[in-house]
């Protein structure tokens, strides 16, 4: 149906005030009041299935954590310059889901902030500035991170230290997939040299979401992080999108591939909506850095922020949600996989637990893409009820990233309206 004269005000009013860099999604935008598991309300009552936000990832408003949230506000919210026991029991818990060299949690508002302090930590530990982040990373919105957020686009102007590198197109590269992203790091690090630009880090989303979603074997990964501690960088890696079992029981991006980062930069589903993230690293890397400066935030990590973690991580434990995000993943990936045998412009299917991502191309032989069928398809499934995004260079690649509580019959319903939109795409 057409905008509702309530739905068409709220766009005028939003232009009016918000200005005009703000971006809604959809041909025919969606207004929603209310939020329940993986389902969303809109003022009608009519429900949509979410099958896209990777922020309530243990669901809408899951009651556990609405009640973490109101009984910590409701008692005291400071900051982290008094003594209060949620902050380091949280910590506790948190430092926990890492590796045991990962032994410093500092915590911010935002993944923006997280890489921002991530990049000054590591200017201070390697003294040099050299970035390397793929050619549609996303990493963030302050200065320092927006010169390497590529994805943001040209008109975003790029630091002079930070190198891009190919993303590791599994669809497209032919052969081993490690080598050819390692050899791109590699070219990054001489063109530094040449430029007398010391390097820094590399920085890479584990799952590759803004480059069109590349979990990519496990392991991959690898030598491109030893290429860069050779040249006395470190790796950071951004969890801000696969992280908190979204890929399955590996849990994190970077554990899929047996790696253990210098630092680790996570947010989004830390706090179900909440605003909580952080920066995570080895000691010894924060050492100079603390011993130098100091580090104050007035708003992350006081013990709302930290309650409401606490309680995300205690849901995704009791409810076995890393178990459920490779289950029902598995079974998503292979019902796509029974659509690409019968579609031929599904170029390609590929996902780790519950991030999937499927490529629609016009030639199976050119893999050119057809973004005109992600286009469509995002906003037929809109129009039935099912909401999903796109993504890629050719923003023909399907984002299918749905709260971690999915379960086999919700990606039925998921599938069974895929099926429609692809048949009624008309080319
Ligand atoms: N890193 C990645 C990989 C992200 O996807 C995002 C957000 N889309 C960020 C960092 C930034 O997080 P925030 O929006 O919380 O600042």
């Amino acid at each position: 149906g057409d905008l509702s004269a309530g739905d068409m005000d709220i766009i005028r009013r939003r232009q009016k005030l918000l200005g005009p860099a703000y971006r809604l999604f959809y041909e025919q935008p969606l207004h929603i009041v209310r939020g329940e598991g993986v389902w969303l309300f809109d003022p009608d009552g009519s429900r949509y299935l979410d099958v896209y936000n990777n922020v309530a990832s243990v669901g809408h408003c899951h009651p556990h954590v609405v009640k973490a949230l109101c009984e910590q506000a409701s008692v005291l919210n400071t900051h982290t310059r008094y003594l209060h026991e949620t902050i380091v029991d949280y910590a506790e818990k948190l430092l926990a889901k890492f590796p045991s060299e990962l032994g410093h949690v500092m915590f911010t508002c935002t993944g923006s902030e997280a890489n921002d302090l991530a990049i000054r930590i590591a200017r201070s530990h390697t003294g040099g500035t050299g970035v390397v982040v793929t050619k549609l990373a996303y990493h963030g919105l302050t200065l320092a991170i927006s010169e390497m957020s590529p994805s943001l686009g040209d008109y975003v102007p790029r630091g002079e230290h930070v190198r891009l590198v190919p993303a590791p197109d599994t669809y497209r590269i032919d052969g081993n997939v490690g080598a050819a992203f390692a050899a791109g790091v590699r070219q990054a690090l001489d063109e530094m040299r040449q430029r007398n630009i010391k390097p820094c880090a590399l920085v890479v989303d584990g799952i590759f979401s803004s480059d069109g979603v590349f979990p990519g074997e496990p392991g991959f990964l690898k030598e491109a992080v030893a290429a860069m501690r050779a040249a006395g960088g470190i790796y950071i890696a951004d969890e801000v999108q696969p992280g908190f079992a979204r890929v399955g029981p590996a849990w994190w991006g970077f554990a899929r591939h047996d790696l253990v980062p210098d630092m680790v930069t996570i947010g989004k589903p830390m706090g179900n909506g909440h605003p909580i993230a952080a920066a995570v690293m080895q000691p010894h890397i924060v050492a100079e850095f603390g011993a130098k400066s100091r580090y104050f935030n007035t708003f992350g990590g006081n013990p709302v922020s930290c309650a409401v973690g606490r309680a995300v991580l205690e849901v995704i434990e009791a409810e076995n949600l890393a178990e459920n995000a490779g289950k029902v993943g598995t079974y998503m990936l292979e019902g796509l996989q029974r659509l690409a045998g019968r579609y031929e412009i599904i170029g390609d299917v590929r996902g780790a637990g519950l991030f999937l991502g499927l490529e629609f191309v016009k030639d199976r032989k050119t893999k050119e893409p057809l973004a005109a069928a992600a286009t469509h398809v995002v906003n037929d499934l809109r129009r039935r009820r099912i909401l999903i995004s796109a993504t890629g260079p050719g923003a023909n690649v399907l984002k299918i990233r749905p709260p971690l509580v999915f379960t086999r019959e919700h990606a039925d319903i998921f599938l069974d309206a895929m099926e429609q939109a692809l048949a009624s795409f008309g080319g």
